[in-house]
């Protein structure tokens, strides 16, 4: 069995229609809902709901925290994956590689992944991407890595292009 963190902090992927306010917003916790419909045979998961933000809410504090997160859950686990917006997420992928390496602690892998389109959208791409980061982190060699839209990208050197709506390398 292989022991593998998931560490939710937010962004679209985990945003939901709030009538109040006739928006979307981050306020519950949809991946387990995504979770309880994937056959995850052979891995044992473990559920790390540190934070529901849009990432660009996101203080250095957040990124730091994830990173911190990230560094202890890699103790225990064979690898973490970490459901992030996609905003900012390339400055968590940064601030985990910065520490895991200032650490020596780089030893197995860390995949981001999040989705342009919230889980509660017909057209979401939320549960290919959560499955891909899933199947990533059990095969790819120790590193920090965003894995969606049927690609992965190592960091250091990732960046997301708005006019794409993906991530690439600088
Ligand atoms: N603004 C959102 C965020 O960064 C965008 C996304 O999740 O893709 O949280």
């Amino acid at each position: 069995m292989k022991r593998i963190a998931l560490i939710s902090t937010g962004g679209t992927i985990e945003k939901t229609y709030d009538a109040a306010s006739g928006g979307l917003a981050n306020r519950e916790a949809v991946l387990d809902v995504m979770l309880a419909n994937l056959d995850l045979r052979g891995v044992r998961v473990s559920r790390i709901a540190l934070m529901n933000k849009d990432s660009l809410d996101m203080t250095p504090d957040d990124h730091a925290l994830i990173a911190a997160t990230v560094h202890h859950a890699l103790r225990d686990h064979d690898g973490v994956v970490v459901v992030h917006g996609t905003d900012r997420l390339t400055v968590s992928g940064e601030a985990v590689l910065a520490r895991l390496l200032h650490e020596e602690a780089l030893t197995k892998p860390v995949i981001f992944t999040g989705s342009m389109r919230p889980y509660e959208l017909r057209d979401t791409d939320a549960p290919q991407n959560l499955t891909e980061a899933l199947l990533a982190v059990q095969i790819l060699a120790p590193g920090v890595y965003v894995a969606m839209q049927n690609q992965v990208l190592a960091f250091p050197g990732v960046t997301k292009d708005r006019a794409q709506g993906m991530f690439v390398r600088a």
